[in-house]
């Protein structure tokens, strides 16, 4: 029997290349000189693709070269790299990873939380450039009394509040929609959370619908002892307006894992000194990364093994409707 041929657009962690290579003639699109060629010639054969949030869109343009595609297992809880409702129309599945990653991202955001409170990685700074024998580290802002509003209560923003709890400050939360099995308060508009917090935690998907969510007006609400802490999408800040109320001190400070043209990060973002910036590291463990590519080969598996897909995303039920 002729092994079902897959795609992949760009390098997969080896966990993810190796069982695929296993299971399933594995086309290695980035190693290929002439592309366009390639995908004339192998792209009718194709039934699956493993792609990722790191690399370029899926979208119709390369979904017409693969007309026979089944199924798109992305890498990563967020999907906005690929067209899902394109997929849909095609009657292709595309399946995420979420839950292997609720506890890293979590951890993550409370470690750049702290970090931006309590000015750690300038702390670190400030002892290796000699500066302690001649005056103490400057006293930092703190957690303590603070409200935290966390912006997308899901997965993720459960895992963080459950870790908020501990920490004794209080929760709120904004969504789209009211939660009924949760007791923290709910705002309906992300400006009047923002209002009623001087912590604001955004954790929600990127793409169209969460697009500068946090404009110049909800930074405007969180205030001067405002902290923001981005760790959803680069696109659902609008990253000029968080420049400029840095910058004029309309918020205190902000932590950042994510921004609007990875890997470019604007300069006038790095020349600020009470900003905490990391290169969208939140899953970014050998275990938690692990789990995330087992998750986007057994997607592949399952379907093919004629036993569905495990982790469907919302624009692409499994069974179909
Ligand atoms: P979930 O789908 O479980 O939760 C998403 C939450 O966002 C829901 O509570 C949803 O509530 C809310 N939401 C969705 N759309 C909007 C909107 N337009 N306005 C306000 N709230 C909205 O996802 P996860 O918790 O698993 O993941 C969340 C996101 O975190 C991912 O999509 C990804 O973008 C980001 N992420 C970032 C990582 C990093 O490395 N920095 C790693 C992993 C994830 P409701 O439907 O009621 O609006």
């Amino acid at each position: 029997m002729s092994r079902t041929d897959i795609l992949m657009t760009a390098p997969m962690m080896p966990i993810v290349i190796d069982a695929l290579d296993k299971a399933f003639t594995l086309h290695r699109l980035w190693e290929q000189e002439d592309k366009d060629a390639f995908l004339k010639e192998v792209g009718p054969r194709i039934r699956g693709m493993a792609t990722s949030t790191l690399f370029g869109r899926v979208d119709a343009t390369l979904l017409d070269r693969l007309p026979n595609a089944e199924i798109i297992s992305s890498f990563g809880v967020g999907y906005d790299n690929v067209d899902a409702a394109e997929a849909a129309r095609r009657n292709i599945i595309v399946t995420n990873t979420p839950g292997v990653l609720d506890d890293e991202v979590a951890d993550l955001t409370l470690g750049l939380l702290l970090a931006t409170l309590r000015k750690i990685p300038q702390a670190d700074r400030y002892l290796r450039d000699g500066k302690w024998p001649k005056a103490s580290f400057p006293l930092s802002a703190t957690l303590r009394e603070r409200k935290v509003g966390i912006v997308g209560l899901g997965r993720i923003g459960k895992a963080i509040a459950r870790r908020l709890e501990g920490f004794d400050v209080s929760i709120a939360y904004h969504g789209r929609t009211q939660q009924t099995d949760v007791a923290y308060p709910y705002y309906p508009t992300v400006t009047g959370l923002a209002e009623a917090s001087d912590v604001l935690i955004v954790i929600t998907p990127g793409g169209a619908s969460t697009r500068h969510l946090i404009d110049a007006d909800v930074l405007k609400a969180l205030g001067s002892n405002g902290v923001l802490i981005n760790v959803a999408r680069g696109s659902v800040v609008d990253e000029q307006a968080l420049i400029e109320a840095l910058r004029s001190g309309t918020i205190l400070s902000a932590g950042l894992d994510v921004y609007e043209d990875e890997p470019r990060v604007p300069q006038e973002l790095i020349d600020l000194e009470h900003v905490v910036l990391l290169p969208h590291i939140a899953s970014a463990s050998v275990h938690t990364r692990s789990g995330m590519g087992k998750l986007v080969a057994d997607n592949l598996i399952s379907w093919f093994d004629g036993k569905g897909p495990l982790t469907p995303v919302a624009e692409t039920p499994w069974p179909r409707t």
